[in-house]
């Protein structure tokens, strides 16, 4: 068979790309490297849908930007992603960084950034309170937002599969060439054929572009460290705080998360190796004493875990969104650092019209659905509903995650409706179990002994992450647990 469009990469890009063209009646393949959908970029970042007032006008950043904030909450909510509407905060510790305030306020109207204002003091601490007294006034954005990134991720390759495009997993494009006019995909011992091929490799997408001959871009990484607190913390603040963003970044956030959690951070640092996710001593102090400006009462005993994101930094400033010169069906989405997640369903939307201009038929699908229901939906059930829900199936009377409260029902739910959640930490993005502040203490020997059994494989062979991660290596000396 030969798809009609082949998309390299299941990241928030590639995913909300493939959902996007099972609006028309096309064959796609989503083509990722990874175990699982949503590893990448899109599974450690801010997660902050951005007010559209730091890219510069004029670039696509700054348009998708804009348009991506519109279209978010619609999306969020057909997807039945969580998403928060909680508005955003710059927040200024100098006349001269207010003067940055009112730039970056003039640029936001430039981009056609809605419901920003400047405050001053006073302003600032009526929203909020907590806030630093050094901080002397802020740019306020009411239209920002929150939202769970690999929630939104999983929910449109999800999405896109019920509309009929195909997942490859754990298939990375190694080799690409053409025959009779169309790609030929060499993934992970299989070849995939397309007529059209969309790079959207994240951190490895000029590796993509290189395996056509297409050199005009590099990508580099940069990381991202973070703290996250218990959701004690999460009411800390309202808003995604900010600070006056310099060259290398918007600087260290301190934020609630769509879940309820608190979050600071990131670092920005350029690394050599792309695969590199280790927090650091020193970067973690730097996000601990640069957030503590911003919010003096952060406590750091509430902390349950640190993590890394890494940014796919382009030569240039603005994301490459072009097909390549070596090939006008092969199109790169590439260079996708922030506003990326902000500006992903704008960025699938404009490369539907590219693709459509470069001779793509965009014929209506008339079957295409666009909702989607959530993984995790029990504990915000009411309790007569819970009751009735138990009554028919009492796995959901059984709580496998006690700090988020997710039951054995919605894991073997998710187990079975995903076929690619294989893993704990698969189950982990759907069902946020393990996500708590016992950090999977308590859950995970539970979580895989239900992989297990689900799967009816041994449990020996449930990895964490990927292959090698095993959470178990054998049998004790007292044999089989049942002995
Ligand atoms: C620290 C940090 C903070 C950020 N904060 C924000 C924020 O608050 N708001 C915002 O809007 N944006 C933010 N971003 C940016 C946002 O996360 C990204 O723009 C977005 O996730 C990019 O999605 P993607 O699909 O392009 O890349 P990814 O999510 O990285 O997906 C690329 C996929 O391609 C796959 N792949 C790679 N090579 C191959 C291959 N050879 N074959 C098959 N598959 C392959 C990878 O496994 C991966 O799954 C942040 C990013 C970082 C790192």
């Amino acid at each position: 068979m030969c798809y009609q469009v082949a998309i390299i990469g299941a990241g928030v890009v590639g995913s909300l790309l493939a959902r996007e063209l099972t609006r028309y009646d096309l064959s796609v393949a989503l083509v990722e490297a990874r175990e699982d959908v949503a590893t990448g970029a899109s599974a450690a970042n801010s997660a902050i849908v951005h007010g559209g007032f730091d890219p510069v006008p004029g670039t696509l950043k700054a348009k998708l930007n804009v348009r991506g904030l519109e279209m978010m909450p619609a999306v969020a909510e057909e997807l039945g992603v969580h998403y928060k509407n909680n508005g955003s905060l710059v927040l200024a510790f100098s006349e001269e960084e207010m003067q940055t305030v009112r730039e970056l306020y003039e640029r936001g109207l430039a981009n056609g950034a809605p419901g920003l204002s400047v405050l001053d003091r006073d302003e600032l601490r009526a929203l909020e309170p907590n806030v630093s007294e050094n901080a002397v006034g802020a740019l306020c954005s009411e239209t920002a937002g929150i939202i769970c990134p690999y929630g939104l991720t999983i929910a449109a390759a999800g999405n896109a599969i019920d509309n009929g495009a195909d997942l490859y997993l754990s298939s990375p494009v190694t080799a690409i060439r053409k025959e009779n006019g169309v790609f030929v995909l060499t993934a992970g011992g299989k070849e995939i054929r397309a007529e059209y091929v969309v790079n959207a490799a994240g951190v490895y997408a000029d590796e993509i572009a290189k395996l056509i001959g297409d050199a005009s871009f590099t990508i580099r990484p940069r990381k991202g460290e973070y703290l996250l607190f218990d959701q004690t913390e999460g009411k800390l603040c309202g808003h995604t705080l900010f600070q006056v963003p310099s060259a290398v970044g918007k600087g260290i956030l301190v934020t609630p998360t769509v879940d309820g959690n608190l979050l600071i951070g990131p670092t920005s640092v350029f690394i050599d190796d792309k695969e590199n996710r280790e927090t650091s001593a020193d970067g973690l102090d730097y996000v601990r004493s640069t957030a503590l400006r911003s919010v003096k009462s952060l406590n750091f005993k509430q902390v349950i875990t640190s993590f890394t994101g890494i940014r796919a930094v382009p030569d240039g400033e603005d994301f490459i969104i072009r097909f390549s010169e070596k090939d006008p069906h092969f199109l790169h989405l590439a260079g996708i650092e922030s506003p990326g997640l902000s500006s992903s369903p704008a960025i699938a939307e404009y490369a539907v019209e590219l693709l459509g201009n470069a001779g793509l038929q965009l014929k209506a699908n008339p079957k295409f659905c666009g909702e989607r229901r959530p993984y995790s939906w029990f504990k915000d059930l009411p309790a007569d509903k819970k009751n009735e829900v138990i009554a028919v199936d009492p796995r959901f009377g059984h709580i496998i995650c006690r700090c988020e409260k997710v039951t054995e029902g919605e894991i073997v739910e998710a187990i079975h409706r995903a076929p690619e959640a294989r893993t704990l930490d698969a189950v982990k993005r759907r069902v946020r179990a393990t996500m708590g502040r016992c950090q999977g203490g308590f859950c995970s020997p539970l979580i895989t002994e239900l992989l297990s059994s689900e799967r009816n494989v041994a449990p020996e062979t449930i990895c964490k992450h990927k292959a090698g991660s095993n959470l178990l290596i054998g049998k004790t000396k007292g044999g089989d647990r049942n002995d």
